[in-house]
């Protein structure tokens, strides 16, 4: 506890702090006048001259060399102190610009900003951006810095400012290198909305070609395969599965010249790996049009196809794909071999009689000087009979073309079919050999082509006796069905197995009677047929194996 001090002690002390003071404040006051040029300060580590001078000139040096202006305002605005660079700003001489006002010095428009500035810094330290005016034309852009400065006189306000030309400068080129880059980016982003659109309107495109290739694929009439640049296949067309008669994946196990496929010559020998269409294809590097081959599937018959290849190749020209193109020609290519069948029967079908006649004129030619008075009959009939067979054969060969060239005129009439019926087949009724038996009401009436009609009906009694030649009589009936009168031939003979009866009326076709030589061409009831047909009538056949067979026609009543 501190002993408590007398009031005399008190008093000597408080005496002393006046006079402490007292020097105190006088050596402030020589300090400020300048009386004073150093100071001599005792501290722990001894004595230590501190030169005031010094201190200010340094000081006064260095506001001077500052890239900065500096000023000190009074109150009123107007300006203690500034550097030479705060005068060379402002474009006056620093004499001059002591004591201006300081807003007089600031840009118009930045007037009001620099008095609240002005007014802020009386209570913080404030900073913001003006313009200088100056004397100079262009203003300039400064930054400042406002500091109350509380000193034993009247307070001041130190003004840091910095040059912001460079600055400013550098942000309107940045601004203007932004709005550049705002433009290029504008102009990239409707370049991106425009290629997005035509990226989309492709991609559309794209897609409805491809929809579109796909549904020719699709519908094609021909099959269409792909294989890869090895010959392994890649794509198969739903027709292509068709004619082939295997699915999609089945066919893409496989190469195109899998010996799974049995691909045959026309000629039905084994058909080479390297002639295959597609082979010669993708070692040529060329296309190969219509090359037709046979397939034997195992369990199938046989059929043939045509087929055009072509390559698929790269930029560089190598071929990384091939496409066969192929359609089932089998019907073609037997219509061909048919036509074939047909001239070698033809020929042989007319070598017969022909043989016959010149037998029998070569006969009446070595007897013509002595005529042997019974053979001459029988030489003649028979000369007769080859030379009848000759020309049936080749009126059936000028019908049918007629037929296939559309020729078939009809001239119609109304007339009684029983009529027709009892004077048909003269030959046959004269010959006596076959009983024609006919039934049916007399009073029908057709209307069609009698000529055309009695030859259809000579056609059928004349099969009779060709194919069943123990059955004597042959039966003829006609009844009316409808609008329709049905006109029918049966014979008792050997019949036709039922498999081939859908057949009868097709061109060519001829029933393998198994041994038996039959001489005809296939023509006839194909006659029949389409002469039926142009009277829009119908024909068909029934048969029993053994016990006979009915051939039928009908034709449209007369009304
Ligand atoms: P073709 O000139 O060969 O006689 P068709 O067209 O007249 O030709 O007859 C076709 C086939 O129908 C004949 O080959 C024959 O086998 C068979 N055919 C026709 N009529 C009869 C019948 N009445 N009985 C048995 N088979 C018949």
């Amino acid at each position: 506890m501190e002993e408590q001090k007398t009031n005399k002690q008190l008093q000597d002390e408080l005496e002393e702090a006046r006079y402490q003071l007292e020097e105190a404040n006088e050596l402030i006051e020589a300090i400020r006048s300048g009386d004073v040029d150093a100071l001599l300060i005792k501290s722990d580590e001894g004595h230590q001259l501190y030169t005031l001078e010094n201190a200010d000139i340094t000081y006064r040096i260095f506001i001077e060399q500052m890239n900065e202006g500096a000023a000190l305002l009074n109150a009123d605005r107007s300006i203690q102190y500034c550097n030479s660079r705060f005068a060379e700003w402002v474009g006056m001489p620093l004499e001059k610009v002591i004591g201006k006002d300081f807003t007089q010095l600031v840009a118009t428009d930045d007037f009001t900003h620099c008095i609240e500035l002005l007014n802020d810094a009386r209570y913080k330290n404030t900073k913001g951006e003006l313009s200088l005016k100056g004397q100079r034309v262009v203003e300039m852009p400064v930054s400042v810095s406002l500091t109350m400065l509380k000193t034993k006189e009247a307070p001041s306000l130190s003004l840091i400012l910095t040059d912001l030309t460079a600055q400013k400068k550098a942000q309107r080129l940045l601004k203007h290198q932004n709005t550049l880059l705002e433009e290029a980016q504008a102009e990239t982003k409707r370049l991106n909305a425009y290629l997005e659109q035509k990226v989309a309107e492709r991609t559309k495109e794209l897609y409805a070609n491809q929809q579109r290739l796909a549904l020719m694929l699709e519908t094609m009439a021909e099959g269409v395969g792909i294989t890869d640049a090895n010959g392994q296949m890649t794509y198969a067309n739903p027709m292509a599965q068709r004619i082939l008669g295997l699915k999609q994946n089945a066919i893409l196990e496989r190469t195109y010249d899998d010996p799974q496929w049995q691909n045959l010559r026309l000629d039905g020998s084994p058909l080479p790996s390297h002639e295959h269409p597609m082979a010669v294809m993708l070692t040529t590097g060329q296309p190969v049009y219509d090359c037709e081959i046979a397939v034997q599937p195992p369990d199938k018959e046989r059929f043939y196809i045509s087929i055009n290849a072509a390559p698929v190749k790269d930029d560089d020209g190598n071929i990384v794909a091939g496409i066969g193109t192929f359609m089932d020609v089998t019907n073609r290519r037997k219509a061909i071999q048919q036509k074939d069948e047909f001239i070698s029967v033809a020929s042989h079908e007319l070598r017969t009689p022909i043989t016959s006649l010149k037998a029998s004129l070569q006969l009446l030619q070595r007897m013509k000087d002595n005529p042997n008075l019974k053979m001459l009959p029988l030489l003649i009939e028979q000369s007769n009979k080859s030379l009848n067979k000759v020309s049936v054969l080749i009126n059936d060969l000028l019908n049918a073309t007629k037929l296939t060239e559309g020729q078939l005129l009809l001239n119609k009439s109304a007339f009684k079919i029983g009529d027709l019926v009892q004077n048909c087949c003269h030959h046959i009724r004269v010959e006596g050999v076959y009983q024609l038996m006919s039934t049916g009401d007399d009073n029908l009436y057709v209307y069609a082509d009698s000529g055309k009609i009695d030859q259809v009906l000579d056609n059928f009694v004349n099969n009779a006796v060709k194919y069943a030649p123990h059955s004597k009589e042959i039966q003829i009936n006609f009844e009316r069905i409808d609008n329709m009168v049905k006109i029918s031939v049966t014979d008792f003979g050997m019949g036709i197995p039922p498999e081939k009866v859908p057949y009868l009326f097709e061109r060519y076709y001829r029933v393998d009677t198994g041994g038996h030589q039959y001489s005809g061409l296939g023509l006839g009831l194909y006659i029949c047929s389409e002469i039926i047909k142009k009277h829009d009538g119908q024909v068909g056949a029934t048969s029993e194996l053994g016990k006979g067979s009915t051939f039928w026609f009908t034709l449209p009543m007369a009304v």
